[in-house]
């Protein structure tokens, strides 16, 4: 039995439990997402409070000790709309109505039937669902908070009171789950933030558009230099691109009308411009400038782009809830034949960067292929050769791949690689996408042998994702103590009393001109107050400086994150840190 067809069977176990306890509520909807979930309610007059959920979990353990049999069925739709009106399902009517629209004329239904033969419940659904309430563990289930939403995300709508919860095979794995929540609680990067100071929200600009204090750009900056090392021997060039551009631009890429209630719109007089919402139709720009020839071939970009758009809510989580974003975004154009090297090429790329940070020791990849029936731009012959160069590329890097059959016409072969944090949280984060449509839309050439214009494909990778997203990710990862190397602050120079402040500047001056992001505390607090401090800001190396280590020209180095304290000579410790930070040592 899988844990899908257990998550959603318990989620009717939740509706039957509130229905039975508040029988004017109406049910919405309850879709399931990984480890998570959640259902939604109109509660109506009453009030369903996060006290109440200890209620309503009893309920539901009875309901599952019950024994109760589910049992498929289907209605013709008149008679399913009946039935729902009858029960003032009124969310689910409307939701039986779209599908008329889309044709259906049955619907599928369940019931839960007693030991007793009575039927308990009864609910629109075409499952699957467990054959019997007593495959699912009372144990191994928590409902965990409830939040507010507006039915189909629209504010024009009522607002509806959704109850979150998570369920898993065995009460041991809901124990681990508890215990990977709370453990992220505490690396909650919006509290890590702030302590850091590291971003800032400024009300006057906008909830959704952060701002990057001092030392949250040190941790970006040395992001997008990583990133660029990996890729400048690999002849990649720099371009760059305002964050404006004409509608015309968008409409013709096609973004205009796949994102058009995403996109930010400026008004200027008669002209209309939208702000950036992607890269890649400016990097068409800049190919389609040039005359290329099969020998300049492939041509490789990269920009770190901020790009707006008011993604829905529903698909943003409280992780990603910003609304200008910047891709590591790079775009290389190349012939078929070319797509296997390249994609060698960031796929090695791919596990160098995730190796310094940690997480390679557990990922996948999932390879997305076309579905067989549809059709598709482009020759079956061309998806045949850039599937398999994907493939190919997979297993020549023994990557651990699994399959997935794309059902929708404007998508393309394409890789992405799913890595998990310190706390096994999985993040879909590294992509690489053959796209053969863009260059259509823009009708892109270079000439080939024969002299002919022979079409690109373009390849649309992200190492990243976004640099505010992975920023997120690596503040949790680490827990706000980072690498050496990312660090906002690597060092600090602390004086034990005010009498050896000298020795102390000539320490700090000596450490910043070795590029060292070092700090001096030049304050009159006791050594513990000014360790504590250091230690607060997760200040790896706290330099004490007092008489002997003045006269051996030395610091006493306390270690944060080993708690080790040694003493070195000054010259000695700037060798070695820069050798840590050189090579990127976690
Ligand atoms: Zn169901
Ligand atoms: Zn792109």
């Amino acid at each position: 039995m899988n844990i899908e067809t257990k998550r959603h069977s318990l989620s009717h176990i939740m509706a039957q439990a509130v229905k039975e306890m508040y029988p004017n509520a109406k049910m919405a909807i309850g879709p399931d997402i990984e480890n998570w979930f959640y259902y939604d309610f109109d509660f109506g007059t009453e009030e369903f409070k996060e006290e109440n959920l200890k209620e309503l979990e009893k309920k539901m353990k009875k309901i599952i000790s019950q024994n109760q049999k589910f049992e498929q069925y289907d209605l013709d739709f008149d008679e399913a709309v009946k039935y729902l009106k009858e029960n003032k399902e009124d969310y689910k009517v409307e939701m039986a109505l779209e599908l008329k629209e889309k044709w259906v004329k049955e619907i599928s239904f369940y019931k839960n039937i007693m030991q007793n033969w009575n039927i308990s419940y009864t609910d629109m659904c075409s499952g699957p669902h467990v054959d019997n309430s007593n495959k699912l563990d009372a144990n191994a289930f928590k409902l965990d908070k409830i939040a507010w939403a507006y039915w189909k995300w629209d504010s024009n709508n009522k607002m509806l009171t959704r109850i979150y919860w998570f369920a898993f095979d065995t009460k041991e794995e809901l124990d681990n789950h508890l215990k990977m929540l709370e453990e992220a609680r505490k690396r909650d990067h919006r509290v890590l933030w702030a302590k850091l100071k590291l971003f800032t929200i400024s009300q006057l600009v906008w909830a959704w558009l952060p701002l990057l204090q001092p030392n949250g750009m040190i941790i970006r900056k040395e992001l997008e230099d990583y990133l660029w090392e990996l890729h400048k021997d690999k002849w990649y060039s720099r371009v760059w691109t305002p964050h404006l551009a004409k509608e015309d631009l968008y409409k013709c890429s096609w973004h205009a009308e796949k994102f058009w209630d995403e996109l930010f719109r400026v008004k200027w007089w008669e002209e209309s411009f939208f702000l950036k919402p992607m890269n890649c139709p400016h990097h068409m720009q800049i190919f389609d400038d040039n005359q290329f020839s099969y020998r300049d071939m492939p041509i490789r970009y990269f920009e770190p782009a901020t790009v707006y758009r008011d993604e829905k809510t529903g698909q943003l989580s409280w992780l990603t809830r910003v609304r200008a974003i910047t891709q590591d975004d790079w775009h290389l154009f190349c012939r078929v034949s070319q797509i296997s090297e390249e994609v060698w090429t960031i796929v090695w790329i791919i596990k160098e960067f995730y190796k310094t940070m940690g997480m390679l020791d557990w990922y996948w990849v999932r390879l997305s292929i076309r579905w067989p029936e549809w059709k598709y731009l482009w020759s079956d012959e061309v998806w045949d050769q850039a599937e398999w160069a994907l493939k190919v590329a997979a297993e020549k890097y023994d990557l651990p791949y699994k399959v997935w059959v794309w059902e929708a016409a404007f998508y393309w072969p394409k890789l992405d690689f799913m890595f998990k944090d310190a706390i096994w949280r999985e993040w879909q984060l590294a992509t690489i996408q053959c796209d053969f449509n863009l260059p259509v839309r823009f009708n892109l050439s270079f000439t080939n042998e024969n002299n002919e214009e022979e079409r690109p494909v373009v390849i649309h990778r992200a190492i990243s994702w976004s640099l505010e997203r992975f920023m997120w990710v690596m503040i949790e990862h680490f827990a706000g103590i980072f690498p050496l190397w990312l660090a906002p602050k690597q060092a600090i120079v602390v004086p034990v009393w005010v009498d050896f402040m000298d020795y102390a500047d000539k320490v700090y001056k000596n450490l910043k001109e070795n590029w060292i992001r070092v700090s001096l505390d030049s304050s009159t607090d006791s050594l513990n107050k000014k360790v504590r401090s250091a230690e607060k800001m997760h200040i790896n190396y706290i330099l004490v400086v007092w008489a002997e280590e003045e006269k051996e020209n030395s610091v006493s180095i306390r270690n944060y994150k080993t708690k080790e304290q040694t003493t070195e000579k000054v010259d000695n410790f700037i060798k070695n840190i820069k050798i840590e930070i050189a090579e990127k040592n976690i």
